[in-house]
């Protein structure tokens, strides 16, 4: 089998065991793609419990492999108006147990299960979100196939997207970011926490995601500002950086304005998450 018959294309594996007599394997994965959906981009109580922007956390398909992540307030009824099917889902990850999170974690849970009728899926959260005061009700529990707990520096698997949680993070409850792993993509989801050293060595990845609810560090306020996720974005240096999850200040200031300063600030490219947006990571194979 000769290297000039099968040159380099996008979305072909080839995997060569350079032993004679052996082909090489050619895996063609040509039309998979990596795509987030927003379904809401609102943080914290005011923009959440007002609906200044939506809430209802991203819907992720890698490769066909359907997750849905963080599912807050809205989630079934956004998810459901873009014609997602939560029968569809492989795992629904709850970042923390906080409600602009969880929200709808029960109703989508019965929605992948079909009612309860089949069970499927599985869902993978915090232990604090079942103990002492479970925020999926005792009755879902046995629902999906799994329930996994996340711990820190840990790593899953769902159909061969795999992720990590490589550290804790600071917030009133217990909280994990994400480092996702497609056979395409990198992408690390940094959620709530306030700013610590070293966060960023946590989370190298292509895409980086970070949820930034305040203009400005607030003392006594553990969730992420500007002027930190400056710091974040600089240091891992992605191919592209995306904000989501508003709080008031930022909202008022133009979210797609404070992205396009951090682009000029950092030299990365960085765009604010719209409720809705359709991301395609194929996007970021040019880069
Ligand atoms: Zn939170």
């Amino acid at each position: 089998m000769g290297r000039a018959r099968f040159p380099d294309i996008p979305g072909v594996l080839r995997l060569s065991l350079n032993m004679p007599g052996f082909a090489d394997i050619i895996i063609n994965v040509e039309g998979l793609s990596d795509i987030i959906v927003f379904l809401g981009t609102a943080g914290a109580r005011f923009v959440v419990t007002k609906q200044f922007l939506a809430s209802g956390g991203a819907w992720l398909n890698f490769g066909g492999i359907e997750i849905l992540l963080d599912p807050g307030p809205g989630c079934l009824v956004h998810s459901a108006k873009r014609k997602l099917d939560a029968a569809k889902l492989k795992a629904i990850i709850l970042s923390h147990k906080h409600l602009d999170h969880c929200g709808d974690i029960n109703v989508m849970i019965e929605a992948m299960t079909e009612g309860g009728w089949k069970q499927r899926g599985e869902v993978f959260l915090p232990a604090d979100a079942l103990e002492p005061e479970a925020v999926v009700f005792p009755y879902l529990q046995n629902y999906p196939r799994k329930i996994n707990l996340l711990s820190q520096g840990k790593s899953y698997s769902i159909e061969g997207i795999s992720f990590q949680t490589p550290v804790r993070h600071i917030h009133p409850v217990e909280t994990y970011g994400f480092l996702f792993q497609t056979p395409r993509h990198t992408i690390s989801w940094i959620t709530d926490t306030r700013y610590f050293d070293g966060l960023s060595h946590h989370y190298a990845a292509e895409l980086l995601i970070v949820n930034v609810v305040l203009l400005e560090p607030r003392d006594g306020v553990d969730h992420l500002s500007v002027p930190e996720a400056r710091e974040i974005i600089g240091e891992i240096r992605p191919k592209l950086a995306i904000i989501t999850h508003f709080g008031m200040s930022i909202w008022r200031a133009k979210p797609w304005e404070i992205a396009q300063k951090l682009s000029q600030d950092t030299g990365v490219d960085v765009i604010a998450a719209r409720d809705g947006m359709k991301f395609d990571l194929a996007r970021l194979d040019g880069l």
